[in-house]
């Protein structure tokens, strides 16, 4: 039973050394208890922040312990009437083989109606999240222009993908040609925006004519700064992650800005609201719905890079960081 454990705290970016891979003993189920065996593993952008002990919606992982996670998982063995050998869940087991479970907050999933990955992606938290955040807080309306950035991800591809089905223009910003080619050519959406490029901001303005009403904040640093001037009078940006800025270790250098942002909020009417997608738990049926039925009826896609082995995860996740995925990245475990 191999897991791998948070060996120490990284200051910037993540290194295999701040991970350990550990061989323990094959945990055996009590009474009520069922044995999860790890079948693929979700690696998501928020475990950066559970690497750090800075303060944050939620408590780091401690040194020595388990790296967190979403897995989906088949009961290898159960004491538990509610949960027969084979049967597939979601839990949050982390970074490992084998682990025990109460049955807990387990969600089932069930294989024959769409591949139990989906449970971790487009159809899970990532999507979730898309879902939620670009409805409730972005609220696009038919004729207007979203922009999202990291669009290529799970979380962003869904967010242009429901902008679209309500109407709206999307627009995607991602890193490289070929995610932008993905985007504008199996995804739909209306332009793509190569963030590594030279000219992010004269590129975006020129794929917004009409500027910007939703921008769904995933990544913050230079692709807010070109969207900032562009956002419309009552613009909605639901702040959604930054991951531009999850290994930095200081303040980028001056001038301050926050006073050109205070004023820009002001005087355009702006609404900037922070979500976790948590918040939204009372909508998860709603979400089951929408996206289940869109993903059924291919009125949604989704792209995945599942990385073989658990040993690869440390390098894995080190890489999500800087876009080295091209969709939601899993890992095949056994
Ligand atoms: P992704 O699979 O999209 O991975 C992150 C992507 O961010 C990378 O692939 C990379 O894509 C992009 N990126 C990294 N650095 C930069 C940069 N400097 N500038 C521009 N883009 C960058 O992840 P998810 O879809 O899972 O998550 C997207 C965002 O949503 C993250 O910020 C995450 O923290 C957040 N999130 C928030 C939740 C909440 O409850 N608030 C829940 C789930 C996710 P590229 O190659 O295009 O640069």
């Amino acid at each position: 039973n191999r897991r791998i454990v948070l060996a120490s705290r990284p200051h910037g970016e993540p290194t295999p050394a701040h991970f350990r891979m550990e061989e323990g003993r094959m945990p055996s189920p009590r009474d009520g208890e069922i044995l999860l065996r790890t079948r693929w593993l979700s690696l998501d952008p928020y475990m950066r922040g559970r690497m750090s002990a800075a303060k944050s919606y939620a408590e780091p992982v401690a040194i020595g312990a388990v790296m967190v996670g979403e897995v989906v998982a088949e009961v290898a063995s159960s004491n538990n009437p509610d949960f027969a050998v084979g049967d597939l869940v979601t839990a949050f087991s982390g970074w490992q083989d084998y682990a025990l479970s109460s049955g807990r907050g387990l969600r089932r999933v069930d294989p024959h109606l769409a591949p139990p990955t989906t449970a971790l992606g487009i159809l899970g938290m990532p999507g979730m999240t898309a879902y939620t955040g670009l409805l409730t807080i972005g609220d696009p309306k038919p004729g207007e222009t979203v922009v999202v950035a990291a669009a290529a991800g799970p979380v962003g591809s869904l967010v242009g993908q429901i902008a679209k089905l309500k109407g709206a223009r999307a627009v995607g910003v991602a890193g490289g040609p070929e995610k932008c080619a993905f985007l504008r050519q199996a995804l739909g959406f209306d332009a793509a925006i190569d963030h590594r490029s030279d000219d992010l901001a004269d590129a975006l303005a020129a794929a917004c004519p009409d500027g910007i009403d939703v921008y769904f904040e995933n990544v913050g640093g230079a692709v807010f700064d070109a969207v900032l001037p562009l956002l419309n009078n009552f613009a909605r940006v639901p702040v959604c992650g930054l991951v531009s800025g999850y290994n930095a270790t200081e303040l980028p250098p001056g001038p301050d800005r926050s006073p050109m942002l205070m004023r820009a909020i002001l005087t355009r009417r702006l609404r900037l609201k922070g979500f976790i997608v948590s918040d939204f738990a009372d909508q998860a049926r709603d979400f089951a719905r929408d996206v289940g039925g869109w993903l059924r009826e291919g009125r949604v896609r989704y792209r995945e890079d599942i990385v073989e082995g658990l040993e690869q995860a440390p390098e894995a996740f080190i890489g999500l960081l800087k876009g080295h995925n091209f969709g939601k990245l899993i890992i095949h475990v056994a």
